[in-house]
């Protein structure tokens, strides 16, 4: 039972970290380049759908995360729609998904006119449980000419989207396999796990395509911004096409070959994103040592910490304690954010909101379980550990 004593203590740690006055559950940190490269923008008068900085953020993210292609959006809900049709997901088709994610995985899914269907999640990684992947797959489809039908609907099971909750890899090699074996187009959705690996291989490069958010609360940020990443030359092709109005190269003329979308990302939000890859590393490293400070406050206070499964090493987005129950979880809530200490319970499952709520699912014990017990607490970086940081290492 985690008792007020010890919420105190835990807010006292929290300040020790981040400083006085109101704490957010994560803001961002313009500490490098960022000025100087909006600015030149502004000067270049390169400020939207065209310029040298959207390609450099390209190739930043492409070379980061290890990924061949890397095809920039607007935001990560326009650059996951882009990837789910590229993926060959229609109309009528399922998508495996979690219920146990943020809104727009499943919006993503929707805007096609595709249905999810919501796996269970494991305990450790807050993600896609292969195990109760493959029992409702074995439970619930069946081949058909390669691929996977749902006995029940009869619809084509398209894809699959696990997503990497906070950060923390799911068992994505174990899905992969599993896709493979049942013809399941893997689409990661690593929104929240840029900087996230599991071994030495970057989150978003297992499937045949990953997407990223570089929103405001995201580990680096652009404003709003999105990500496709992808290892073959035609899908990354069709992506840049795709989410630029499918307009054909031409010197001057203005013809489209099919209904594409502005999905862009401008030239002014690129520059941001430059700018915050510089500093990923430090980003990363500070996150790493901020996670370290909280384990060991769990440790020594019998709180349990959602740490890093073996073999993995997650970006430390937002850091997460699980509670007893949903009491201890509210109590805890209202008392730290009326302390000016934001702390924030999980996402309502996806399977619980009225849009979603005829889709199919596989009982969902653990998330359910998980939802009512999960709180984020606060974890940007810092601005004074970020200088000492990058001061050291300069
Ligand atoms: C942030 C996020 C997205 C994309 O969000 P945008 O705000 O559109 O960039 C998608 N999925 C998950 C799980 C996210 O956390």
């Amino acid at each position: 039972m985690i008792d007020t004593d010890t919420t105190d203590n835990l807010i006292a740690l929290v300040r020790e970290i981040f400083g006085e006055g109101f704490i957010p559950l994560h803001r961002p940190v313009f500490e490098g380049n960022e000025k100087q490269y909006l600015i030149d923008c502004i000067d270049s008068n390169f400020v939207s759908s065209v310029g040298a900085r959207v390609t450099e953020f390209e190739e930043r993210i492409a070379a980061f995360s290890g990924s061949k292609f890397a095809i920039a959006t607007v935001n990560g809900t326009a650059a996951l729609h882009a990837a789910l049709i590229l993926a060959g997901i229609e109309r009528g088709d399922e998508v495996l998904s979690q219920a146990l994610t943020f809104i727009a995985t499943c919006n993503a899914i929707s805007y096609i006119g595709a249905k999810p269907v919501f796996i269970d999640v494991d305990e450790d990684t807050l993600g896609m449980s292969p195990v109760a992947l493959r029992r409702w797959l074995e439970a619930n489809s069946r081949p058909e000419q390669g691929r996977a039908v749902n006995i029940t609907t009869g619809a084509r099971i398209a894809a699959c989207v696990p997503m990497h909750t906070f950060g923390f890899p799911v068992r994505i090699a174990e899905i992969a396999a599993i896709c493979e074996e049942f013809g399941i187009a893997l689409v990661e959705d690593a929104a929240e796990s840029l900087g996230s690996y599991v071994g030495e291989r970057h989150t978003g490069t297992f499937g045949k395509l990953a997407t990223y958010s570089f929103n405001g609360n995201k580990v680096i940020t652009t404003g709003g911004g999105g990500m496709i990443v992808t290892d073959d030359p035609e899908l990354a092709k069709r992506a840049k096409h795709l989410t630029t109005t499918a307009k054909i190269p031409h010197p001057y003329e203005f013809v489209h070959d099919e209904v594409g979308y502005n999905y862009r990302l401008p030239n002014l939000n690129a520059a941001l994103g430059c700018a915050q890859m510089e500093k990923l590393p430090a980003m990363l490293a500070i996150k790493a040592d901020i996670a370290a400070r909280y384990r060991t406050f769990c440790a020594e206070h019998g709180l349990r910490f959602v740490d890093a499964r073996e073999g993995t090493t997650p970006n430390w987005w937002l850091n997460a304690v699980i509670l007893n129950d949903r009491d201890e979880r509210d109590a805890f809530l209202s008392y730290t954010n009326e302390h000016q200490t934001m702390t924030r319970p999980i996402w309502r499952l996806m399977s619980e909101l009225d849009m979603f709520s005829s889709c199919q699912s596989d009982g969902l014990d653990t998330s359910r379980w998980l939802s009512d017990r999960i709180v984020n607490l606060p974890s940007s970086v810092p601005e004074s550990e970020f200088h000492r940081i990058t001061n050291e290492r300069s």
